[in-house]
């Protein structure tokens, strides 16, 4: 007899409860370590007030259940930073580094299909909040991966230390920054770092080996006042618009190349206006017939690790800001651009780099499918572990996704979740059995 043949209510209740259980096609491991995921996801880790205490309460928690060493530091007041740690065999050995960041961007609850921090699971499996790409969900990813590893006896030649950070949104200066450079910091003595990716909409992974680094740019125009009706040199305003004039010419130059095919985005300078100021204030807005005597205006600049910042900050000098033409300039250099031994922040990705033909040979080995190795057109923390010479890659295990960090509806699916994890513990144990004749 079918089930469908059956009408009342009371008779449906067994189908009901067989096709909710048919639904779902994983086990209850997969099925709890989505809701760990959700549960972190719930914490409210956005800007401008980042619940840390929280997070760092949660993952911990997590980490003891997985018999993981947990030590919380704090570099800045209110902003605690997690370090897990499983010992390896061999002490000897310097260590792999996984990290995560806690803090995420604000989220503008009007604007999605679900509330940002209740980690809301559709029908199809999405699970919609803020961090869910960037990047909370590698902290459970990370610790799942392990909990997995720990459950099937693996025991690591390497130390594996979990780092998770906060102010990585604000720039990291509280965070990363301090951490790398920090007495702790050497104590691990940190071999290899892996930290975030980005989602790939395609059915191959995402690898950065480097970042670009970010710049502003404020140049600052001054000359005598004058009638708004009088034609006259060296004035502010047209100081002013000849600097964006040969910003703009420089900004065409790089991206006429992105157009053409011959770079990607991140493999040239970006240029951009970001803000101008300029006028004399009036009740109704501005002074319409005067000419004033000062005028700013800021950019944002990106430099990837190939081009010399000494040839830019000449550019900027003689051609964009020239003193001459009565200008003066303010360049804000976010954080570093060179390793403490004076090379380009970008870690080979090729078989030159022993960490990397490991790294490249493990995801393979899930079954994974690598993409190009780029460099990202943003910024990370990794930064600031390349700034102390360790190889550092950036790769968040996210096939078949759309790119929405920072983006409202942010969302990971929950298969996709799940094969991250697979994909860590292959790269994990890969990376912490790297052989000791290496470095
Ligand atoms: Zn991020």
């Amino acid at each position: 007899m079918s089930l469908f043949s059956v009408s009342s209510a009371f008779s449906l209740l067994p189908f009901l409860l067989l096709s909710s259980v048919l639904a779902s096609s994983f086990t209850q491991l997969e099925e709890d370590q989505i809701q760990r995921f959700q549960k972190y996801l719930q914490i409210r880790t956005a800007h401008p007030n980042p619940d840390y205490a929280s997070a760092v309460a949660f993952l911990s928690s997590e980490a003891q259940s997985i018999g993981l060493q947990t030590l919380t530091l704090e570099f800045a007041r209110g902003k605690s930073l997690l370090l897990l740690s499983w010992p390896g065999s061999d002490p000897s050995l310097s260590s792999i580094l996984l990290n995560s960041h806690i803090d995420s961007v604000p989220a503008e609850p009007s604007k999605w299909l679900h509330p940002p921090f209740a980690a809301v699971r559709d029908a199809a499996g999405r699970i919609f909040a803020r961090g869910a790409q960037d990047d909370k969900c590698l902290a459970v990813q990370y610790l799942e991966a392990l909990r997995n590893l720990k459950a099937a006896s693996f025991v690591p030649r390497r130390s594996i230390h979990v780092s998770l950070v906060p102010d990585e949104e604000t720039g990291g200066a509280d965070g990363a920054a301090k951490f790398a450079t920090s007495q702790e910091f050497r104590a691990l003595n940190v071999g290899f770092v892996l930290d975030e990716g980005q989602a790939s909409p395609t059915d191959e992974f995402r690898v950065f080996y480097a970042d670009r680094s970010p710049w502003s740019l404020i140049v600052k125009a001054v000359g005598e006042p004058g009638h708004g009706s009088r034609m006259y040199d060296n004035g502010a305003m047209e100081n002013l618009m000849d600097c964006v004039e040969v910003v703009a010419r420089f900004r065409e130059s790089q991206f006429d190349q992105v157009k053409a095919g011959i770079k990607a985005v991140s493999e040239v300078i970006s240029v951009n206006p970001v803000f101008v100021k300029a006028g004399t204030p009036s009740p109704t807005g501005f002074v319409m017939n005067m000419q004033p005597s000062e005028a700013e205006v800021g950019f944002d600049v990106r430099l990837p690790p190939t081009v010399d910042p000494d040839l830019l900050r000449k550019r900027i000098d003689e051609e964009w800001a020239p003193a001459i033409r009565n200008m003066t300039y303010q360049l804000i250099e976010k954080g570093p651009i060179k390793d403490i031994a004076g090379r380009p922040l970008a870690t080979p990705a090729n078989e030159s780099n022993p960490w990397w033909s490991v790294f490249q040979q493990a995801v393979i080995a899930s079954g994974g499918k690598l993409a190009r190795p780029e460099i990202l057109a943003s910024t990370t923390d990794a930064r600031f572990v390349r700034q102390m010479g360790i190889p550092a890659l950036g790769f968040s295990p996210m096939a078949n996704t759309p790119i929405l960090l920072h983006e409202h509806n942010e969302f990971l699916k929950d298969t996709v979740f799940l094969r991250g994890i697979k994909v860590y513990e292959h790269v994990i144990s890969a990376l912490s059995s790297f052989p000791a004749n290496s470095p």
